[in-house]
């Protein structure tokens, strides 16, 4: 079993180890991947909501020549052997020089120490415990086991966690056995005790939190850095608080404003006023849908009664067959229902191909004796389209080249159901 150098130094970048175990893991497309087992490691597996390291391998052989092997993910297995795992091989026994990518490791062990913190601030003064962690890409989530957070209260703790950052606290490591562990727990000392028997891993924050963790972290509550909250949201637990620390934090304060300076530009105003910005546009925007929707109206009324002057009943029936470029798809049905509504034995057959594909409207009078939804639906499928409706009113979207033909083989149909109707009154 290899013996975990992160465990009594996680600031251990380089180390040198040999090669006990190694198997092909998996074979594809003549690429294997291979996982490792070294005597001794400093890279740390995926445990505990804690991503894997990454890095690098180094070995060199008697001639001199050096073989890099890239470390793609690391994790153990149910035994607590550590595996490494590669796309390169290395025979067992091989000395191995072993570099860890510190720029990730030391934002891990920030983000991982800065949920020490959060989660002992939350339990101290909200008595909200923490029931998982997770530590993703570009943020990191605790689930707590409350209904809700105050905004006064997120405020609060965020102040009191980056209060405990600047009075650069130790963050200490020490290994008591089980009944010590339990010893601690009952007096209320230890926030949570694992299942684990024998020797228990102990991270204390000085004066703030005591916790049970096979993790990697900081010195001392100075290198967390600061620490951020995010979002907050519902979770299966409870609440789920996303946080971000160190340069993460800044990093994610640099999008906001970013963010924040984009949108005051493109409303013309002061970032800080952007709130009270935003609002007003709102609110005039859904006053312009209403005087539009209004606009509308009247048009279509105007509009229906020329078309009622322009086409002329033909054989009983009058089809108005329009398509137009500038008015969009709300229109053209409001003008359907428009027309059909104003006069009998009418036919509104219309387009607007203002976007593509066009929407195109079938209504008639209520007074004619074929339903428009199935004539429209059987009339797309001759084109492979799909659209429908009720009786007298059906639309659909029609790819711009379609758009002739379908409406020459409706009205083409509409003008064959008349002529076989005896006795029309009109
Ligand atoms: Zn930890």
């Amino acid at each position: 079993m290899a013996e975990r150098l992160y465990y009594s130094d996680p600031f251990l970048r380089k180390f040198s180890a040999r090669v006990a175990e190694i198997h092909e893991l998996s074979r594809a497309g003549g690429q294997s991947v291979w996982r490792v087992a070294l005597d001794r490691t400093a890279f740390y597996p995926t445990s505990g909501g804690q991503p894997h390291d990454l890095g690098i391998l180094t070995a060199t052989s008697r001639s001199g020549a050096v073989l890099e092997v890239p470390i793609l993910a690391v994790e153990e297995d149910e035994h607590g052997e550590v595996w490494h795992h590669t796309d390169k091989p290395l025979l067992a026994g091989t000395e191995v020089s072993g570099e860890i990518d510190w720029t990730r490791r030391f934002d891990h062990m920030q983000q991982h120490s800065g949920q020490h913190l959060l989660s002992a601030v939350f339990e101290r003064e909200l008595h909200a415990s923490t029931v998982s962690f997770h530590l993703g890409e570009t943020s990191s989530t605790i689930d707590l086991d409350v209904e809700s957070l105050s905004s006064h209260n997120i405020e609060r703790v965020e102040r009191i966690a980056n209060e405990i950052i600047a009075e650069d606290r130790a963050v200490t490591m020490r290994n008591v056995s089980r009944s010590e562990a339990e010893a601690l727990f009952s007096a209320g000392h230890l926030r949570k005790l694992p299942d684990r028997e024998g020797t228990i891993r102990l991270i204390e924050i000085a004066g703030c939190d005591l916790n049970a963790c096979g993790g990697t972290h900081v010195r001392s509550t100075g290198q967390i850095a600061g620490l951020l909250l995010r979002g907050i949201e519902r979770s299966r637990h409870g609440v789920r608080v996303e946080f971000v620390c160190g340069l993460r934090a800044v990093t994610a304060a640099r999008q906001d404003f970013a963010a924040l300076t984009r949108i005051a530009g493109l409303i013309s105003t002061h970032r800080a006023d952007t709130p009270a910005m935003v609002e007003k546009l709102l609110h005039e925007a859904k006053t312009s849908a209403k005087t539009k929707q209004k606009l509308y109206e009247e048009l279509a009324n105007y509009h229906t009664a020329r078309l009622l002057v322009e086409v002329w009943a033909k054989d009983g029936l009058r089809v108005v067959r329009r398509t137009f470029a500038d008015r969009d798809a709300d229109y053209i049905k409001l003008l359907a229902s428009r027309l059909t509504s104003a006069a009998p034995h009418t036919v509104a057959l219309l387009a607007s191909t203002q976007q593509e594909p066009a929407c195109a409207v079938l209504a008639h009078s209520g007074d004619l004796d074929f339903n428009a939804g199935q004539l429209f639906r059987e009339s797309l499928a001759q084109f492979g389209l799909r659209g429908g409706g009720s009786a007298t009113l059906a639309q659909g979207n029609v790819p711009q080249q379609y758009l002739a033909p379908l409406f020459d083989s409706i009205e083409a149909t509409i003008r064959d159901v008349r002529a076989v109707v005896p006795n029309d009154p009109a």
